[in-house]
């Protein structure tokens, strides 16, 4: 111990200088009063691992009774006081006691039973053994807890609005590319041309799928395959009774790990199905029209990531149905304002219009038609001998025969009555009147049991018109077409009469 002379005149005592340590005062319990007053527990090892000093506060502290310390306590001893009270594990024990072999400061933290914590901070002295300080830092360490927390609340909001923000932009865009969607449909005019929008968009709105369209075929028996996306094998033809959405006539979902069963017509297919599917009904005007399969991908691969596929996928399913509904209603006006109900064939306003645009074609290309104009023989007295409803039958044998005849390019009218008229585009006279005598013959070979016997034979009369010989103006062509029927007439009935031989027969051309 080295005592100097105090310099400053109130300092009566001598000054005290013990290593490190400086102080005024040296009297014996002056280092007691500096343990008291000292926040921190302080507690000495020597080299071989003893207490040789410690402070009352590290009972205090540690929550010790005062039987856990004394002088020349093992720091083992001490140590394993501590894993009794379940402060350290045997664990931290090893590698504290690790530690102290290193000869280098370090720092730990006890949870206390109470729920304090306690910072054990362990600093080397200068001639071997360790000074160990105990500090209460329960207060410090939950407000940096409580900072700690704060500040991931507030990440976490951060990213919940973040979040929000990309939702209702893709909600946005959903919204307008289904509107988009609705507003192409809307204005197809046919099938054809709604399948080529819709494949084209569904390729580009749900990438990560692949998808079919079908559409109960006009027996309603099966459902024909009508469009597809992606890469799929589109059946030709599917059973109503293969898919669970069809037989429950609402959308079927199959979503992996939910307890659900894959419609026999996903099993049937080539491509191994993703699990992951909906199937939704196709319902135009209260009728189911078709069905709508959509199979997403298992991992997203494309940027469009949809919030809900399968909702989506409904909903684009319902934006079908709308445009389907639509065309076959356009179809059916259509229909009922160019055909004629009795038979189906094309009425005469149909015929017309065709002709109109057949003599604008031909006249660009100098070429020629032909015109069958026919009307059944005898017909007012088949009616009167047999009943209307008999004269009706014979009209649609008549039509079917019409039917089987001609293809498709041909326009068959019922013009009136029990009259009807045949155009033949790029015809030529001589194929007009093969075709005329043809359809003779067909007719006089109809046979029809009617209330239990068989109806006589019905014949018609037939007259042929060319263009542009016998004319390049509607009214003209049928006027010569006419003339040569009613010529047909004159000869007897159940013959072929071409407009030619009108300028050397009874009848004149117009
Ligand atoms: P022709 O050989 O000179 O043509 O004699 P026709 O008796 O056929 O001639 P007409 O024009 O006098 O009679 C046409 C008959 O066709 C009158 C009408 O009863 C019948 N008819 C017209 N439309 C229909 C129809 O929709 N159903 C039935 N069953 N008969 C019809
Ligand atoms: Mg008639
Ligand atoms: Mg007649």
């Amino acid at each position: 111990m080295k005592k100097t002379k105090s310099t400053k005149s109130e300092l009566r005592n001598e000054l005290v200088t013990i290593g490190g340590f400086h102080a005024v005062a040296m009297e014996p319990e002056f280092l007691g009063k500096v343990a008291d007053g000292m926040e921190q527990g302080v507690l000495v090892w020597d080299e071989n691992g003893f207490c040789t000093m410690f402070t009352d506060r590290v009972f205090d502290v540690l929550e010790m009774r005062t039987t856990d310390l004394y002088l020349g306590i093992n720091r083992s001893d001490f140590l394993a006081g501590a894993v009794a009270r379940g402060e350290l594990t045997q664990k931290a024990v090893d590698k504290t006691q690790e530690r102290f072999s290193r000869k280098t400061p370090f720092q730990f933290d006890r949870y206390l039973r109470s729920g304090r914590i306690v910072s054990t901070a362990a600093r080397p002295m200068k001639d071997g053994g360790y000074v160990v300080t105990f500090t209460d830092v329960t207060l410090q360490r939950k407000e940096s807890a409580d900072l700690d927390e704060a500040k991931k609340a507030s990440e976490l909001a951060q990213a919940k609005v973040l979040e929000t923000l990309e939702n209702e932009k893709q909600r946005q865009y959903e919204v307008a590319m289904l509107a988009e969607l609705g507003d192409w449909l809307q204005t197809c005019k046919s099938l054809d041309e709604l399948f080529t929008v819709l494949r084209e968009f569904m390729q580009q709105l749900m990438p990560d799928s692949r998808g079919e369209l079908y559409i109960y075929s006009n027996s309603r028996d099966v459902l024909d395959g009508a469009m597809s996306w992606g890469e799929v094998d589109l059946h030709d033809h599917i059973k109503a009774d293969a898919c669970w959405a069809l037989r429950r006539g609402r959308n079927y979902s199959l979503v992996p790990d939910k307890i659900s069963f894959e419609c026999p017509h996903v099993q049937d297919q080539d491509a191994p199905s993703t699990g992951n599917y909906i199937c939704v009904p196709i319902v135009a005007h209260g009728d189911t029209v078709g069905l709508l399969h959509i199979q997403f991908h298992a991992k997203e691969t494309k940027k469009v990531s949809l919030r809900l596929p399968h909702k989506f996928a409904a909903q684009c399913g319902e934006l079908i149905s709308l445009a389907i509904a639509n065309v076959k209603l356009r179809d059916e006006l259509h229909h009922q304002s160019t055909r004629d109900q009795l038979t189906g064939l094309f009425n005469r306003r149909h015929f017309l219009e065709s002709m109109r645009n057949e003599i604008k074609l031909q006249e660009r290309k100098s070429g020629s038609f032909g015109v069958i104009s026919f009307d059944a023989d005898k017909f007012k007295s088949f009616n009167d001998n047999h009943g209307h409803d008999a004269g009706d039958m014979i009209l649609r044998s008549i039509s079917e025969v019409m039917n089987a005849l001609f293809s498709s390019d041909e326009v068959l009218c019922r013009y009136g009555g029990e009259e009807f008229t045949v155009l033949l585009p790029a015809s030529s006279r001589a194929e007009t009147v093969e075709a005329a005598e043809r359809l003779r013959e067909s007719v006089q070979e109809i046979s029809i049991s009617y209330a239990g016997r068989v109806l006589p034979t019905v014949t018609i009369s037939c007259g042929v018109a060319s263009f542009p010989r016998d004319g390049t103006q509607i009214q003209t062509i049928l006027k010569n077409a006419d003339n040569a029927l009613y010529l047909a007439k004159d000869k007897g009935r159940n013959c072929v009469v071409d407009s030619a031989e009108l300028k050397t027969g009874k009848i004149k051309a117009v």
